[in-house]
């Protein structure tokens, strides 16, 4: 069985392979323009030399240099990405000097939680998975805006790019705690938070449940059950614990709850939708109810705004495959 991130890079999922994809758009259309493109092991080592000028950019540094992983440019639709299966942190050499020390940041502090504890591991429960998925993004990119926010003074161009990507509402929210209350933890924390809130979150949502459906799909299909997927209920408050703190180890959030809101563990119906129908054969062939699967944790958005909860949504589209399957022995019988 691929790993997500294999799964992500065989390129089964249209959207995002991983990392600070997508606030881009604008900032992508306007690098793709640019003729020349810089892929030198110079660039490489200015930019380690942006990091490496604020306390968070040094101890990333630090950790590249422990956990042995290879930089590389690679030219891609996105930022970044982070392989833990290669050991290998991708930029993309079409963005700004600024857009990349952050990016790698970012993809770094996904090697380094990789290192802690593994997320987006399909023997997780889907709302383990789910749950994890958002806080390792969410702590990736609260990460950037700690480091642009050191940077502040020696480089304000790094702020200033970060309040122009799609990513600001993080910046913003942390500017605003840390004038408040002079506290970097806390500063961090509220922009971590502001994460769930962006519309980014749904592109993860879809990728996560485009990988879990290829699990659910693949144990489905095989003839020995492997009934340690998708069984290990990984609490939140062991990922808070694993994630949220700097690189000296100082907590910035300890209270799991926040992740568990429904505002916050949530999938849009449509992905609900999809997630449930791939569910439901591999749970009649394992014997896992929904609870089991911690769907009945899993908040669900309508599209106006409707809050229900991903075990209901299993229900619901049961009843309709029962219904669709009903009518079918029906206008079978009436043909004969
Ligand atoms: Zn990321």
């Amino acid at each position: 069985m691929l790993s997500y991130q294999e799964f992500m890079a065989a390129g089964n999922v249209t959207n995002f392979p991983s990392g600070h994809e997508n606030a881009g758009n604008r900032t992508l259309a306007r690098a793709f323009k640019r003729q020349r493109v810089d892929q030198s092991a110079q660039r490489m080592e200015a930019l380690k030399k942006m990091l490496s000028e604020s306390k968070t950019g040094r101890q990333t540094l630090e950790f590249l240099e422990e956990k042995g992983s290879k930089m590389i440019f690679e030219k891609m639709k996105y930022y970044g990405y982070f392989s833990p299966d290669k050991n290998i942190v991708a930029l993309n050499p079409r963005m700004s000097n600024e857009d990349l020390a952050v990016t790698m940041v970012h993809e770094i502090r996904h090697a380094w939680q990789d290192s802690q504890m593994q997320a987006t591991d399909p023997k997780m429960t889907p709302k383990a998975f789910l749950a994890s998925g958002f806080a390792i993004e969410a702590d990736a990119c609260a990460a950037e805006v700690t480091y642009a926010h050191e940077m502040r003074e020696k480089n304000p161009k790094i702020w200033d790019a970060h309040q122009k990507s799609g990513y600001a509402p993080m910046s913003t929210a942390f500017e605003k705690t840390f004038k408040e209350t002079g506290s970097v933890e806390q500063a961090r924390a509220d922009a971590l938070m502001t994460w769930y809130k962006l519309p980014v979150k749904a592109s993860y949502e879809k990728s996560y449940v485009q990988y879990m459906g290829y699990i659910a799909r693949a144990l489905k299909k095989q003839k020995e059950m492997e009934p340690e997927y998708f069984s290990k209920n990984t609490s939140t408050k062991k990922m808070v614990n694993a994630f949220f703190k700097d690189y000296d180890g100082k907590p910035f959030m300890t209270d799991p709850k926040p992740l568990e809101a429904p505002e916050n563990l949530s999938l849009k119906e449509e992905h609900a939708k999809k997630l449930a129908k791939a569910l439901i054969p591999y749970m009649a062939k394992y014997g896992r109810s929904a609870e089991k699967l911690g769907m009945d944790k899993v908040a669900v958005v309508r599209p106006n705004g409707e809050k229900t909860t991903g075990a209901l949504i299993i229900q619901q589209v049961k009843d309709e495959q029962k219904l669709t399957a009903a009518l079918k022995k029906m206008q079978n019988g009436a043909i004969r």
